[in-house]
């Protein structure tokens, strides 16, 4: 029988199946766009080269042309909310069944004697998730504010480029770099609104059955790309009231701590539970070449004087999106 791990982990590779899906959709569908800024930035190049006296005019060639990007990039983001739409969709389709065989997953196997518990789906409320990303949501503004950064940012660098007399070329190389970033955002964005859905999903179905799930634990591959926060995290215990507060692009799960099978009313001898190692005490036996590739050098000097603790790391903020979220503190920020 797979333990609750297997199964946790195997979620995770499914959903970031999906998240490939979607993200190559999301590249396919940007490079549209980036073509249609392209050009209208090359068209503003021409204009310029054009016209002998520049003033005024450019102030309302550029102004017109941050309209057009704006729109543009608008388009684009109907498009890209709605990519983000079906693919949380398809990581939901599952959560019930997934979610139930995790729950059995770690309740072991069952004695002679006992049978298993009834696991209820809160149906409605795993239903309002869907449409997580509708018309008036956080997500929406998200899309919103990066057409206005990015739109008035690509402006800014020409006016900026031209102040200082780079010729077309080189403001168009600057301008360049700055248009592949909302792809990017766009694709953290998908990762993490899809893994943040399926989460809630759990959470509710946990939180529904509390005479049998009695807190969740914070579960981390902790793979060479696991971040600080999830190995300060990992091994952590939660109560099922409490959302999974951690940070962008995490690909970390809830694990169900399930009541005992005596505390579940049977009268069964049951082998005790092996202790679970947290994630600062695994992090304690990496080699300090593996501590220092996750910590970098500044905080792996503090850490070594005995100055620093993992969860020293761990910040809390509030996310315009996701509300309640950890992120790592910077060296500087210190106290
Ligand atoms: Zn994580």
């Amino acid at each position: 029988m797979p333990t609750a791990y297997d199964i946790a982990d195997a979620i995770a590779d499914r959903l970031a199946a999906l998240d490939l899906t979607a993200l190559a959709l999301l590249e396919e569908q940007y490079q549209g766009i980036l073509d249609r800024l392209t050009l209208e930035i090359e068209r503003l190049e021409q204009d310029i080269e054009a016209q002998p006296k520049r003033g005024q005019w450019t102030q309302r060639r550029l102004a017109a042309l941050k309209d057009e990007l704006h729109r543009i990039l608008m388009q684009w983001a109907d498009d890209a909310s709605t990519i983000i739409e079906l693919e949380q969709d398809r990581a939901l389709r599952n959560v019930r069944d997934e979610t139930r065989n995790l729950i059995i997953g770690s309740l072991g196997d069952v004695p002679i004697g006992a049978r298993l518990p009834g696991i209820i789906v809160p149906v409605e409320a795993l239903n309002s998730l869907i449409g997580f990303l509708g018309d008036g949501s956080p997500i929406r503004g998200y899309f919103d504010d990066l057409a206005d950064s990015l739109s008035e940012r690509l402006v800014a660098t020409y006016l900026d480029g031209m102040a200082r007399g780079l010729g077309p070329k080189q403001i168009g190389s600057q301008v360049r770099a700055i248009t592949g970033e909302p792809l990017h955002r766009a694709q953290a964005l998908a990762r993490t609104a899809t893994n943040n859905a399926y989460r809630e999903a759990q959470r509710r179905i946990f939180e529904k059955n509390d005479s049998l799930i009695r807190r969740w634990r914070w579960h981390s591959t902790l793979d060479s790309r696991v971040c600080v926060v999830c190995w300060a995290m990992h091994g952590t215990e939660h109560p099922t009231s409490e959302r999974m507060a951690t940070h962008w692009q995490c690909r970390c799960a809830m694990l169900p701590i399930t009541a005992t099978w005596r505390e579940l009313g049977f009268d069964v001898d049951e082998a005790p539970q092996p202790p679970i190692e947290t994630g600062p005490e695994r992090f304690a036996r990496l080699s300090p070449a593996e501590q220092r590739a996750i910590l970098g050098p500044g905080k792996l000097a503090l850490y070594q004087q005995g100055k620093l603790q993992l969860n020293d790391l761990v910040g809390i903020y509030d996310d315009p999106i996701w509300g309640t979220m950890r992120h790592e503190i910077a060296l500087k920020d210190l106290k």
